[in-house]
């Protein structure tokens, strides 16, 4: 089956007592039992919920995978990741890195004896030279928040394999419909659909999507046992997003592909970061892993003052100053008070991200409108 046809059908049912066509919101915490242990696969709906199992299957369908699990947000599906780990153990993760997942490595997980490494991701052989024989997981976002580096997740798959580690590809910014990073060797992907995947900045949640049987088992108790889970109306706005994400990703990558070339030519811009540009430093393997570029990209103004920064943010009209990505809607932002507020100066100067750098996740809007919104901001 195609991406399209799936995106509408794979893994949802017409209801069995209704026949209704959408997934119902069962908003329901217990099922009634007619003896002792005798139920229809449903007990308690942390542990299984009617509307969580179509998503879950839809989601497994669309990165061709075999078992989804959906959390209450991106973080509680990255807690679950890091869970599977002991004292003792290693992580090598990518240095340009969603902040919030930076911070919990290094705030939560560190005192626990979880030692996290981060090295430049597009570079395979740095990860090479990270792993000891401690490694049992290496995490890789790509395209890269907020300086669209793009990982070879191929390249990186044998890497971690080789050194006996696990590969968890963050795939909120790509989406399925742009790479299906399991089968490039990854062996989790995982996703904030709060982002593109349910589209409509409306909701909040996360996923894990796996091959492995023994590996779902582990995930599956961690979850249950933990507790992160959503709520059946959430899944519900996912599974409702879920049906237009391949028409959104396209229109997301036209206009991502319009914004940047203006972005690229107006003489007070000096760089632009998007990986669809032929000059974009890993632009052959983004062409060989991904079907389109996106609707994310950055730039930095000349002079990289943080004051003319500012003053573009504040002069948008259609490009929202807010954080997240993903939606409907074209927004902006400031990775350096943002988003990656909560990565210290140091590291983010490491990372190469600089203070005046903006951000922009573009919507769907009619691309004229954007870009008039852009020539009135620089103006
Ligand atoms: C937003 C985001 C997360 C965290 O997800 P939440 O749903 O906000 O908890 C993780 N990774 C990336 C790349 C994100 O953009």
């Amino acid at each position: 089956m195609k991406f399209g046809t799936k995106a509408i059908h794979a893994g949802v049912h017409p209801d069995p007592t209704t026949g209704a066509i959408m997934t119902p919101i069962y908003q329901t915490s217990t099922y009634v039992q007619r003896s002792p242990g005798d139920h229809k696969g449903y007990e308690y709906s942390r542990t299984h919920n009617p509307t969580r199992t179509q998503l879950q299957d839809a989601l497994a369908a669309l990165e061709n995978g075999k078992h989804g699990l959906c959390f209450a947000s991106g973080m509680a599906a990255i807690d679950c990741i890091i869970k599977l780990l002991e004292p003792g153990d290693e992580v090598v993760a990518t240095n340009d890195l969603y902040g919030g997942s930076y911070r919990i490595f290094t705030k939560v997980f560190a005192k626990y004896g979880i030692k996290f490494t981060f090295v430049p991701m597009h570079d395979a052989e740095a990860v090479r030279a990270a792993m000891t024989e401690r490694t049992k997981l290496v995490w890789a976002e790509t395209p890269t928040n907020p300086l669209l580096h793009v990982v070879d997740i191929r390249a990186i798959a044998e890497v971690a394999h080789a050194g006996g580690a696990l590969l968890v590809v963050d795939n909120t910014f790509a989406t399925p419909y742009l790479q299906t990073p399991l089968d490039l060797g990854a062996d989790v992907v995982m996703h904030s659909l709060t982002k593109y995947m349910g589209g409509h900045s409306d909701v909040v949640m996360g996923a894990l999507i796996v091959q492995d049987d023994e590996l779902h088992q582990r995930l599956a108790f961690i979850q249950n046992a933990c507790g992160g889970t959503p709520g059946p109306q959430d899944c519900f706005l996912v599974l409702r997003g879920l049906k237009t994400l391949h028409i959104r990703m396209q229109r997301h990558s036209e206009n991502g592909r319009a914004v940047a070339e203006y972005l690229r030519q107006h003489p007070r811009v000096d760089k632009v970061y998007w990986p669809g540009f032929e000059s974009h430093p890993n632009h052959q393997v983004a062409r060989q892993q991904m079907r389109d570029f996106g609707g994310m990209m950055s730039f930095v103004l000349k002079g990289d003052k943080v004051e003319d920064a500012v003053a573009v943010l504040e002069k948008f009209q259609l490009f929202s100053l807010a954080e997240s990505l993903g939606g409907v809607e074209s927004l902006s932002g400031h990775p350096a008070t943002m988003t990656h507020a909560s990565i210290p100066a140091e590291e983010r100067r490491k990372a190469g991200l600089s203070d005046s750098l903006i951000r922009l996740s573009v919507g769907i809007e009619d691309a004229e409108d954007l870009i008039e919104d852009l020539a009135q901001a620089l103006g």
